[in-house]
């Protein structure tokens, strides 16, 4: 019987997930985290009396319907939390004034893609088909009564079995392929955007169904809050973290995780090792790549990842009522073609915060314009810190003046802007070209879905790993659901019940 020590290393969603359900199942647990809060990519930051929200824009599981929500309570996410949720996910604009809205009830997106191109009513009735079969698709809630939960669990069983075909055939078109369907150029802009072209459409259909179940809201407040409420839950349950505590290195002896050391020299022990930290920093720099295998390595070398991103905020004082309230934003088309850093934009995406007056000072507005980058465009750039910055604020004035084609005066009224690139992400959370969300869920991994992957290194006993490394897909629900398979393996190799606290 191991002496239940467990050593994790981060206290992001995941290192977090797993000291809570570790705590829970008699772990204790120690998390090193080299930052001075918790979170790690969920998180926000605070400029001239505005909070710059780094990470949540919806999240899903937020319905007590859902088998998911159970997670954000166990996680004490859920308490005197208030989530909203939005008619629209996003407005794409057009150059000739036209306004394709993907709208979030799901019957009212329907009518408004067949009125916007009949053209296309095939393909939008296949797209829809798509949502609904997905809407059906959720496993019954475990705090539901017995009733609901074996309806719905035979309802799941059902649907399951008789659209597996349906859905494999959506898992496997990415949506770049799926788009083709439809005539209307911007419908198939719109689409494409919305996520990543070689993202797999099943996520795509389940964004929607999601939304129309409204299992997707927004919790004022934004995305620290939630991590520091996790935090305390973490503690609450006698787990301890040592902020500001970088680990460098995993210790190994006879091929058995024993220890962590640390940037600051200490050595700490314990049973076992939990890397809740960036997967490549772990397996090719704390480990340095002794127990990576080729089925191992492959995801490294071969899947595509979620897009390095540009995040550029704008306090700006003014309210923005007439614009709509989104989840993801407006994208509007420019003049012009307009060349930002490393690349040629021809429109902007801009989410504006006109739903949470939590991260302004009253009568004021955060706008937030997020942006794909190349990590090593930014890498090579900060070779030289001046240049770097210089980078940053011009970044900054030339999407303020492309924001002024949109919302005309925003320039004389911005208070505070703010650039985050692809190496502050890489800075603040360690993770991997400051990559925000991990693998994509493309059509030929998209077999993680029914078999996740491993949360062990072959050959290295006593080591395991969670997070969004772990989990395609990404995102928070990811980073939870990865700290609980791993807690419940480690009750199973103890001959434990794995049980919940609350
Ligand atoms: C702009 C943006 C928008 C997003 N929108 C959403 C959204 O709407 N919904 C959603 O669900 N998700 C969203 N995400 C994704 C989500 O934030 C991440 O997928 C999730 O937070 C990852 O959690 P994690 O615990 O796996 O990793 P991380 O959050 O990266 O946590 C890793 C932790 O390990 C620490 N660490 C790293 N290296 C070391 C080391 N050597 N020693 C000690 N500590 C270390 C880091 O500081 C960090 O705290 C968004 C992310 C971004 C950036």
């Amino acid at each position: 019987m191991k002496d239940q020590s467990i050593i994790i290393v981060g206290a992001g969603f995941g290192g977090l997930s797993a000291g809570i359900y570790a705590q829970m199942n008699g772990y204790n647990t120690r998390i090193f985290e080299m930052h001075n809060l918790p979170g790690g990519l969920c998180t926000s930051w605070k400029r001239k009396g505005y909070t710059i929200d780094g990470c949540i824009h919806w999240l899903v599981g937020s319905s007590p319907q859902s088998w998911m929500h159970r997670y954000w309570e166990q996680v004490g996410i859920v308490p005197g939390r208030e989530f909203v949720y939005f008619d629209e996910y996003m407005r794409h604009e057009g150059k000739d004034g036209r306004i394709l809205t993907l709208y979030s009830n799901v019957d009212k997106l329907e009518q408004h893609l067949l009125e916007f191109s009949p053209q296309d009513a095939e393909a939008i009735r296949e797209f829809v088909g798509g949502v609904r079969l997905c809407m059906a698709f959720d496993m019954p809630s475990a705090s539901a009564p017995l009733f609901h939960r074996i309806l719905k669990g035979l309802k799941f069983a059902l649907v399951f079995a008789l659209k597996y075909r349906s859905l494999q055939k959506f898992l496997k078109t990415t949506t770049a392929d799926f788009v083709l369907k439809f005539k209307d150029p911007m419908i198939r802009e719109a689409l494409r955007e919305m996520w990543v072209p070689e993202f797999s459409m099943f996520f795509i259909l389940f964004t929607f169904a999601w939304l129309h179940n409204k299992n997707a809201a927004y919790p004022i407040g934004g995305s620290l809050p939630m991590s520091q409420a996790m935090a305390r839950r973490y503690l609450e349950l006698g787990g301890t973290i040592d902020y500001g505590k970088r680990v460098e290195k995993i210790i190994v002896e006879g091929d058995r995780a024993v220890g962590v050391r640390l940037a600051d020299g200490s050595e700490h022990r314990a049973e076992r090792i939990v890397s809740a930290a960036d997967g490549h920093t772990t397996i090719f720099s704390m480990l340095d790549g002794r127990y990576a295998d080729a089925k191992t390595r492959e995801p490294y070398e071969k899947w595509p990842t979620f897009p390095s991103i540009l995040l550029v905020a704008f306090g700006v004082n003014r309210l923005f009522n007439d614009e709509p309230k989104t989840v993801f934003g407006i994208s509007f088309p420019l003049r012009e073609p307009v060349e930002i850093a490393d690349s040629t934009q021809k429109r902007l995406w801009v989410h504006v915060y006109n739903h949470d007056s939590t991260l302004a000072p009253a009568g004021k507005t955060v706008v937030e314009v997020l942006l794909p980058t190349n990590y090593d465009y930014w890498k090579e750039l900060a070779r030289d810190q001046a240049v770097y910055g210089e980078k940053k604020d011009k970044v900054a004035r030339i999407i303020l003046e492309m924001l002024e084609q949109r919302f005309p005066g925003i320039s004389g009224q911005v208070e505070m802007m703010d650039v985050a690139t692809p190496l502050t992400f890489e800075r603040f959370t360690g993770n991997w070209k400051g990559n925000f969300e991990g693998w994509l869920i493309t059509p030929e991994n998209a077999s993680t879905i029914m078999r996740p992957m491993s949360q062990t290194l072959p050959g290295l006993s006593d080591f395991y790993m969670c997070g969004q490394w772990v989990q395609p897909g990404g995102g928070l629900p990811s980073g939870v659901m990865s700290g609980e398979r791993l807690v419940k393996s480690l009750c199973k190799q103890d001959g434990k019940r794995f049980r919940l606290q609350k």
